[in-house]
Order: C-alpha cells, then structure tokens, then sequence
C-alpha cells in the first residue's frame, strides 16, 4: 500500500512538474531547472526525495510569482497544521500528503490563469480546485488524481507540439522585436507599437494571440521597411547634393585664387607684375619709415634683347625670358619680390638686406643667367644682365629711389653690360 502510494505519487508529481516546466518554459531557465527536476523526480525512490524535490520547484516558481506563492505557503502551513492534527495517518503518508498538496496547489496555480478560457478546463479547475481545500486523507488524494490528470491533459497549452510551437513564435518575435528596436535610434509611431506588442506578447496565453502579434508586429516591421528605404533614398540623395555643392565650391575656390594669382602674376614670366611691384616697394617705403628696416632694390635688364628677338624670333625671346625668370627665382629668398618692371626689364626688392647684401644678390643672379645655355636650332646661345641695385634712404620718396636704382643700371649698361652697379649717393 506505501509504496504503492508513493508510486502512484511520484507519477503524478512528475505529471505536475512536467506541467510547471510547460507553464515556465518561456522563462528559459525556470523551464531547464524545472525539467531537470522532472528527471529526478522520476528516479526518486523515497518521500525525503520527493520533499527535496518539491522544495526546488518551489524555489523556482517562488522566483517568477513571490506574492502568489506567499499566500500560498500561507494556506499550505494551515493545511499542515490540519493534517498534522490526524494521528490515525502515519506520518510518511502524512508527508506525502502534504508534498502532494503542495505541489498540485503550485501546478493549479500556473495552470490557472491559462487555463480558465477553456470552458471544460474551467469547470475541471473548479472541481479540483474545491477538492484540493477539503483533502485531507491518503484516500482523498487517491480519489481526485484522476481529476487532476484529466485536469492536465485535457488543457491544450500543455500539449507539447503546441508549446514549441508557441515557444519558438515567442522566440522569433521576441527575436524580431529586439533588432527591430535595434534600427530604431528615434523614437515614433513604430516604437510606441513594437512597446505594445512586446507587452502583450508577456501577456500572451495561447497560440493564437502570439500568431496574431507576429502579424501585427510584420505589419510594422514592412511599414518601417518602407520608410527605412525611402530614407536611405533621401539621404542618398541629400548627400549626392552636398556632394556636387562642395565641388562646385571647391571649384570656384580654385577659381578665385587663380584670378586673384592672376591679378598679381605676369602670365609669361610667372613672377609678379607690375601692379604687385607698385603695392609692394610701397609697403618697403612704410616698413622702413616706421620701423627703420632695411630694403634694397635691384633693376635688372637683359642686354641686347632686341638682337634676341631679331636672331631668334620673338617667341624663343618669350621662352628665354621665362627661363631667365626661373633661374633668377632660384637665386632669392621666399620675402624677395621678383616682377616684371617692364619688356625684358626685371626688379627685384629685397626686404631687410642692405646695400651690400643687395649687391651680392645680384652679382649671383649675374653669374647664374650668364651661364645659362639656350640652343635655337641646334645652335647654343647666351644672354647677360646689367643690374643696378641701391637701398632705401630716410630722405627718399619712391621716384628718388627708384631713379637712383635705375641710374646705378644704366651704368652698368653703359660700364659695358653684364655687369652689377651700385648706386651712388
Ligand atoms: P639694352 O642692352 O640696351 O637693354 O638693349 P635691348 O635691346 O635689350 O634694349 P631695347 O630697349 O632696345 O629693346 C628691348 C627689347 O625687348 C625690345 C622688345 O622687342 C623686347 N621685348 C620686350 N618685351 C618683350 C617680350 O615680352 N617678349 C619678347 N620676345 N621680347 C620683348
Ligand atoms: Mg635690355
Ligand atoms: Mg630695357
């Protein structure tokens, strides 16, 4: 009779625990700690071991629904203490008893909520529910096991093809919600739905309204798609537009610094023109009125150019001036200020450099055109610079030091060509 007893209870226990682990298996690890215990309820051998066993489940429930399970270990202390009261009841069978209570309260418990939409479960429930208040006896128990089994396997939430199923719905959702909140940085019409649906999938019961979810969730999801695209395409689009804006301003950045250049700039030789010069020794003028800093200016005119352009032609005459320009930027500072002062007519101002560093400048630049080679068909030929240098005096205007330079020049023209004249006085 005993061991039958605990036979008879140890497979109802399972049955109730497999039950549990159904309710419990959206909590993945309630449901893997609940069918584990399942496993050794079924090799338990005694009542201490199923008391254990009881004890977990219990632990594991009590962690998803603290307030439900204290009220009833409330009723399971009263119904302890009733029980206890019986003498005629040996106190194992007492146990099991109580075991038995407790656990089928826990078990009634989940199954309650999922199971009171199915009119014939309800009705069950209620029997079950009402017997399991007024047990009190080993015969008692034995009575309502058949309730309670039917109780079980009558409710289709514990059917086990449908619970995967539902299962793994609530997975791909849960799945789905979560990249879907993912893409969504701002918030919208969209998120205030995926919030909604991902609260009444927690509340979800049966299969149906889980299906439902999926459909109202893929809803917004192809909604969001749309848009998503569209705003790719905006964006796409915006960015091809500031794309072409910044190279049309680059372009016309590039513009302006060549029209600037070329409002500076001869376009033969490459070094400044007039205009620059004419600003330029005007600020050489300022600097050193007011700041007494030394300036120097050198005149320099390629000799017999006229013979150039009428041996060679005109064009190699544009070609020699614009090497000789290139072999004269090579021989000054970044500060110096190399323009073309007229035809074949160079000046060169110097910045911070006195007479004699002047003079030594242009002795250079002298040498360096005078060995310079140019070939017209075939045949080398050279040209030489007359230079006149001189530097800035308190009392000069502009005319009376250019006029100076000029002068020192024309000496040296007159000294015989390719030659460096200071100024004098
Ligand atoms: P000097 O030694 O006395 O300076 O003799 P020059 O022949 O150099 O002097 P002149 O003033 O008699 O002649 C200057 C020549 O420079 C006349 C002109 O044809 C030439 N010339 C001026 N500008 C240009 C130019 O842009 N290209 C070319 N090819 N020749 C130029
Ligand atoms: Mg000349
Ligand atoms: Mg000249």
């Amino acid at each position: 009779m005993n061991l039958d007893m605990i036979k008879e209870y140890k497979e109802l226990s399972v049955f109730l625990l497999k039950t549990l682990h159904g309710a419990a298996s959206g909590d993945r690890a309630a449901g893997n700690s609940l069918g584990a215990l399942c496993e050794s309820l079924q090799q338990a051998a005694d009542a201490s071991q199923i008391k254990r066993i009881h004890k977990q489940a219990k632990e594991i429930v009590r962690k998803e629904k603290p307030v439900d399970v204290n009220l009833l270990l409330k009723n399971i202390k009263l119904l302890k203490s009733s029980l206890l009261a019986q003498s005629d009841v040996e106190n194992d069978l007492r146990l099991l008893v109580d075991e038995f209570k407790q656990l089928v309260t826990l078990a009634l418990h989940q199954v309650e909520a999922l199971s009171l939409q199915e009119q014939d479960s309800r009705a069950l429930f209620l029997e079950c529910r009402e017997g399991l208040s007024e047990l009190s006896s080993v015969d008692d128990m034995s009575r309502y096991v058949d309730k309670f089994k039917r109780l079980f396997s009558n409710n289709l939430l514990f059917d086990d093809e449908t619970g995967r199923e539902r299962d793994e719905l609530k997975k791909i959702i849960t799945i789905l919600a979560d990249s879907l909140s993912g893409l969504l940085q701002s918030g919208g019409d969209f998120d205030s739905g995926l919030d909604e649906c991902v609260g009444r999938l927690q509340q979800a019961k049966t299969l149906s309204e889980v299906q439902e979810i999926r459909e109202s969730l893929l809803l917004q999801a192809q909604g969001l798609q749309t848009r998503t695209r569209q705003m790719v395409a905006d964006v796409r689009l915006a960015q091809t537009q500031v794309d072409d804006a910044n190279k049309k301003i680059e372009s016309l950045k590039e513009q302006m610094e060549k029209v600037k250049q070329e409002i500076i700039i001869d376009p033969l030789t490459r070094t400044y023109n007039r205009r620059a010069y004419d600003e330029k020794i005007k600020q050489e003028i300022m600097g050193f009125q007011r700041y007494s800093r030394p300036t120097a200016l050198a005149i320099i005119d390629i000799d017999h150019f006229k013979n150039v352009n009428d041996t060679y032609g005109h064009r190699t005459g544009d070609g020699v001036l614009r090497v000789l320009s290139e072999v004269m930027k090579k021989e000054i500072r970044e500060i110096d200020v190399l323009a073309r002062y007229g035809g074949e007519e160079f000046a060169l101002i110097l910045p911070h450099t006195s007479l004699e560093q002047a003079f030594d400048v242009a002795e250079r630049i002298r040498q360096k055109v005078e060995i310079s080679r140019f070939t017209y068909k075939g045949k080398p030929f050279s040209v030489t610079v007359s230079i006149g240098v001189g530097s800035l005096k308190v009392d000069d205007t502009l005319d009376s030091y250019v006029e100076r330079v000029d002068q020192a020049m024309y000496r040296a023209k007159n000294g015989g060509r390719n030659r460096v004249e200071g100024e004098v006085n």
